[in-house]
């Protein structure tokens, strides 16, 4: 019987991390789809004994197993699917270790990005990823999808951040390579297998993460332009005058812009005429110094003609403010359906790309809402669109994803930039990858997980 594993689990797992019945129906598949999960369990261990027994029992079983961290993923991969048991990292969430000198800290996987980022703040320190999902997901969630967000520009992906990490196969074997130094060329280097593999090689418990001195000095501006053309300079203006202070580039177009400041949303603290918005921020160790570099670049922005518009935050409050109009975007998308995209491509190729992509979509869609904004520095964008006719949301769907990764192929881009492949995106895996590295994924998969138990069905199919 599938269930029969159940009181097996009930006993391995440890008294209370066994989710079933009525308790089971409240566990949902999380921020993105808010229907009740189709786990037959969920289990929860508190130590990395348990969840070596948990797994062990699995694989024995071959039961297969989802790996859950915050639940913000959005290409579906910690959803489970009927049959499945979950296993959720949220009780092992301590920082246990903190090294002042070499500045790094040792985290469980089930702690939130957020908790890392204020206990790093708390010691004039800085964790430089931050994502809007920065309350809910967690460090071991961000590892196994290399997550991206705001600050790739200057700092780089998860990969950068992480010295080592522990991680338990399949079968409940625990791989330990938690080291702790920048330089160490000693053979394979293991943990990378396990960043970015969202979950199918191993589960991260636990992870060595190297952290930067906090900066003193913050500038944020909201900058409005004419054309995709002048936020091009603009981006360019601002690697040449400002240089590695240029810690954020996000960019939003004008229609996701009028989205977010109608009457009901975010204050504009800029006219919404225009077609394009930077928010451009620096991050420096000179306070003075900085502000004064910091505003004689925007003087230029307007003296040349590439900014239309900007306005300056004096203040935290008045940063948080310009911020939420690019990440909380629940206004912008209140009309159901909308899909996310995350693609990337060379920046001289977006505004072709774009124009094409809309050019396709209002061609069939005339009442389309597209909206597009992201990380552009990285070469990273994101769309939110919105149909806004009839037709079933799978159809409508697979119709959207041929126009953005069809378009997409033409200019060697990527279909995911940065939040992985899960089970939504595995069909347009080929666009990116050669037949040849699908097959070595598939070969290291066998090695490390022969029952295809670990995430099935995510990034690929066996
Ligand atoms: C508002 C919002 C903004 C976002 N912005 C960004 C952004 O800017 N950049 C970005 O990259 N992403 C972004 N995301 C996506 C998401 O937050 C990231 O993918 C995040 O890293 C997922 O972490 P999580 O803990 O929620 O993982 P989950 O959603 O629970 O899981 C994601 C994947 O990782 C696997 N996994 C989780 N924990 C582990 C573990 N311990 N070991 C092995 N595998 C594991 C899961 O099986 C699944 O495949 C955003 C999401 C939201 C809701």
């Amino acid at each position: 019987l599938p269930d029969a594993i159940l009181p097996l689990l009930a006993e391995l797992a440890g008294a209370g991390n066994l989710i079933t019945g009525e308790p089971l129906t409240i566990r949902t598949n999380g921020y993105w789809d808010t229907s009740p999960t189709k786990a037959m369990a969920v289990v929860t261990p508190q130590t990395l004994i348990q969840l070596q027994a948990v797994l062990a029992c699995c694989h024995q079983h071959r039961q297969a197993v989802t790996i859950q961290g915050g639940l913000t993923g959005t290409v579906r991969g910690q959803v489970a699917q009927p049959g499945e048991i979950a296993i959720s990292l949220e009780k092992m969430s301590t920082i246990t270790h903190f090294n002042p000198i070499d500045k790094t800290l040792i985290a469980e996987a089930g702690c939130t990005l957020q908790q890392i980022q204020e206990f790093a703040r708390d010691r004039q320190l800085l964790l430089p990823i931050d994502i809007g999902a920065r309350g809910s997901c967690t460090i071991g969630g961000n590892i196994a999808t290399n997550a991206g967000g705001m600050e790739v520009l200057r700092y780089g992906m998860m990969r950068n951040h992480v010295l080592g990490l522990e991680a338990v196969l399949a079968d409940g074997t625990l791989v330990s390579a938690m080291n702790q130094m920048k330089k160490n060329n000693t053979g394979y280097d293991l943990k990378q297998l396990f960043i970015g593999s969202e979950g199918t090689l191993g589960i991260v418990i636990k992870a060595v993460l190297q952290l930067q001195p906090l900066p003193t000095s913050r500038e944020t501006a909201l900058i409005a332009c004419r054309s995709f053309t002048a936020l091009t300079d603009v981006l360019d203006s601002a690697q040449r005058s400002l240089g590695e202070t240029l810690t954020r580039f996000e960019i939003m177009d004008g229609d996701y812009f009028r989205a977010q400041t109608q009457p009901e949303g975010h204050r504009a603290p800029l006219a919404d005429k225009h077609d394009w918005y930077a928010l451009a921020e620096i991050a420096g160790y000179s306070p003075e110094g900085d502000r004064v570099q910091f505003e004689t670049w925007l003087e230029f922005l307007l003296a040349a003609d590439h900014a239309a518009d900007i306005v300056i935050a004096s203040n935290q409050k008045q940063r948080e403010e310009l911020w939420l109009i690019r990440e909380n975007f629940d206004i912008a998308i209140a009309e159901k359906p909308f899909f996310l995209y995350d693609v990337s491509l060379p920046i001289s190729a977006m505004e072709d790309y774009l124009a094409k992509l809309r050019g396709a979509i209002h061609c069939q869609w005339p009442g389309a809402k597209i909206y597009t904004l992201g990380h552009m520095a990285d070469g990273n964008l994101h769309f939110f669109i919105s149909p806004r006719c009839s037709g079933s949301e799978d159809e409508l769907k697979l119709r959207a994803d041929e126009w953005v990764y069809g378009e997409l192929t033409a200019f060697s881009g990527s279909v995911s930039a940065e939040h992985g492949i899960g089970i939504d995106k595995k069909k347009c895996l080929h666009h990116c990858r050669s037949a040849e590295e699908l097959q070595l994924m598939k070969s290291i998969k066998r090695l490390m997980d022969p029952y295809n138990l670990l995430n099935p069905g995510r990034i690929f199919d066996l």
